[in-house]
């Protein structure tokens, strides 16, 4: 006889990413049981960064090798892991009971939002049409496509910086593109930057389209908010790195989101309504990091435990 699908836990984690794999770490270590539900593999953005340089005890680690470990972290003490994308939330009655869109019905007595955010598209025209044809948003994932090439990244933040140099490593030039006249990214990533021979900077620059022929991009239209000229840059492949959005869409009737979308939570990781937590990236918070998410989901997978006892 098939064994049956078990599709109640005490604990439901949304996101499988450093915060809910932590979280998953400690409430099963308590003897929980853990379901970690996330739309792709684990790892969550780790997937899509090349070096660590600021995970305490590494003095630098691959984001994909990272999450491979702490995915054994997370299930050594009997977390599992399913494949789907939450489509329904009903908190009604004392289970939480979620629907993927695989048509998995799950509940748990606490629910855990760790579902991160994702990359910002920039919005203009060539941008989805030249998707995957030299348009990308996962250095890690594409750059190997770009081996002497000459490739684009837009955005001032430490993504944008830290992937560029990552794609020195392959491509034969890296033109970042920063709307302001100056970069947001962290002084030391910047410093490093500016050492690296292959990586170019334009300032004060807005790219206005991504140039394809039919089949791939071939260059950006970009506008310069200071001379207010126009211009092209001949470039095979463009890395959009613009910043992030919470991905909390199946959340929204909740009342658990600020104006931005991110959930509100106290400092011990609650949200407003009882059993319903959210860590990492997705929450309201000043800092988002591998560090700061890690912290979130222990923090989180203690007081679930707290919680439980309570109810
Ligand atoms: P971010 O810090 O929000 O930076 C986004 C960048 O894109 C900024 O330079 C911004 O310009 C620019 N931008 C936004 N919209 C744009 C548009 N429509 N067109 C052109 N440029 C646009 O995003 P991030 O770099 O993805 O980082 C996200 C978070 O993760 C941050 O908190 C960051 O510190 C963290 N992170 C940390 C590390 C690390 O510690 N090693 C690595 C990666 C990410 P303005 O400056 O003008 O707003």
């Amino acid at each position: 006889m098939a064994e049956e699908k078990q599709t109640n836990y005490d604990v439901i984690v949304v996101g499988a990413g450093p915060a809910g794999m932590t979280a998953a770490l400690y409430a099963s270590r308590a003897n929980l049981s853990v379901l970690m539900l996330d739309r792709g593999i684990y790892g969550g953005n780790l997937n899509n960064t090349a070096a660590i340089e600021n995970y305490p005890g590494f003095k630098t680690v691959q984001g994909p090798e990272l999450a491979q470990d702490m995915y054994q972290g997370a299930t050594q003490f009997g977390a599992q892991y399913a494949y789907g994308t939450v489509e329904k939330v009903e908190l009604a009655g004392d289970l939480k009971q979620l629907t993927t869109d695989m048509g998995d019905v799950f509940t748990a007595k606490v629910l855990v939002i760790a579902t991160g955010t994702q990359q910002r598209h920039m919005g203009v025209p060539g941008e989805e049409e030249y998707g995957g044809r030299g348009v990308s948003y996962c250095a890690v994932c594409d750059g190997a496509f770009f081996k002497n090439k000459h490739v684009v990244v837009v955005g001032g933040g430490d993504s944008a910086v830290e992937e560029g140099m990552y794609l020195t490593q392959l491509a034969k030039k890296v033109t970042v593109v920063v709307r302001r006249d100056q970069l947001r990214a962290q002084p030391l990533i910047q410093e490093q930057a500016k050492q690296n021979d292959k990586m170019e900077f334009i300032f004060n620059t807005q790219v206005t389209e991504v140039l394809g022929d039919d089949n791939k991009v071939v260059g950006v239209k970009t506008h310069d908010s200071k001379t207010g000229k126009d211009a092209e840059i001949r470039a095979d492949g463009v890395f959009i790195y613009v910043g992030s959005v919470p991905m909390t869409a199946p959340f929204k009737d909740l009342g658990i989101l600020n104006e931005q979308g991110y959930v509100k939570t106290n400092d011990l990781m609650a949200t407003s309504l009882p059993g319903v937590f959210a860590i990492g990236d997705v929450r309201e918070t000043p800092l988002r990091q591998i560090a700061t998410a890690v912290g979130d989901g222990a923090i989180a997978g203690q007081q679930i435990y707290q919680y439980l006892m309570n109810h």
